[in-house]
């Protein structure tokens, strides 16, 4: 039977420390890191996202922004709120929720964030910054996985880690995390042949390819610690993991449920991530590591 891994408490856990810091800093500089969350067009799961964004940070004392754009904003309009948003001062990270509609470029957007606000770590100086193992801002989930890894007591340093996606926002970040960790990492993809050879070498395994019940048994090498990020609707209208879990549970040695694993993590990340952003934009030092 394998150790179930509470995200929930994972992440009531860092968010507790969060609040206690957003204190202290409020304190030392007058004012909460501030976050602010752009959503273009009415897509009823951003809207979802957004406003648990926006409650999260609320509850841990940021000061918190949403500004929501109809879905017929052009690029141009989006881009000028964004270079508002670079030059605010109680601005200390935002991010733009995605997906766009059809008629913005997301790399156009992207770029224009400022990489010392890019809370999501997708700007090219952050996943450059990565690459080079260099400190900056991680995109949320794969930090998230990794605290639930930490949480596990698995420690990543010369173990076997496969990672199931290469998305710019989980799949590639969550390999470099682990790579820096000290594991032996392989991505795989939808071109990746025998794929559960591939995963069965896995000490760890994460799965983040948006593809239900994807993962067996029979991808899963006994006792590796297996974290599901896949978060896919079902007919039934409920949350379904890329792993199946109660075929996989009993070998596992720990996993990751779905909902309640990996999901809560990434919020909890967003916050922190704000949180380093003010503390490297406010230090004395004008060499912040983030710019
Ligand atoms: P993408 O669709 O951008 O990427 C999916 C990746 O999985 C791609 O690299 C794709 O390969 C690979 N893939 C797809 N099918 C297979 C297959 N049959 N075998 C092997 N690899 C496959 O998704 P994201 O990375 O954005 O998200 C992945 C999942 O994680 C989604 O379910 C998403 O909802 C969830 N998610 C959950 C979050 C959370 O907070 N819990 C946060 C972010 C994402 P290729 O590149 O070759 O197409």
């Amino acid at each position: 039977m394998a150790q179930i891994i509470d995200g929930k408490e994972v992440a009531r856990r860092v968010r507790e420390g969060i609040a206690e810091e957003t204190a202290r800093l409020r304190e030392q500089y007058g004012r909460p890191p501030g976050l602010a969350v752009v959503l273009v067009g009415d897509d009823p799961a951003s809207a979802v996202y957004v406003r648990n964004k926006e409650r999260a940070a609320q509850e841990v004392g940021f000061h918190s922004e949403v500004h929501r754009l109809p879905a017929e904003t052009t690029q141009q309009a989006l881009l000028q709120l964004l270079e508002q948003l670079n030059r605010a001062d109680e601005i200390d990270g935002y991010l733009v929720q995605l997906p766009l509609p059809r008629h913005i470029d997301p790399q156009a957007v992207v770029r224009a964030i400022s990489p010392e606000k890019d809370v999501d770590g997708l700007t090219p100086v952050q996943a450059g910054r990565l690459l080079l193992g260099e400190p900056g801002l991680r995109p949320c989930t794969p930090q998230g996985v990794m605290e639930l890894l930490r949480s596990a007591g698995v420690d990543p340093d010369g173990k076997e880690a496969v990672v199931v996606g290469r998305s710019a926002i989980v799949g590639k970040p969550m390999a470099h995390l682990l790579l820096g960790a000290g594991a032996t990492v392989t991505i795989a993809h939808s071109h990746t042949r025998k794929l559960e050879e591939v995963t069965r070498r896995a000490d760890i395994l994460v799965v983040a390819a948006g593809r239900a019940g994807l993962v067996g048994p029979e991808h899963v090498k006994p006792g590796a610690a297996v974290i599901d990020v896949g978060t896919n609707r079902g007919e039934d209208g409920k949350l379904k993991g890329d792993v199946r879990f109660s075929e996989v549970e009993p070998l596992a040695g720990c996993i990751t449920p779905v909902p309640g694993g990996v999901g809560p993590m990434t919020i909890a990340l967003l916050l922190r991530n704000c949180l380093e952003a003010m503390q490297w934009r406010s230090s004395a030092s004008s060499k912040s590591p983030v710019s």
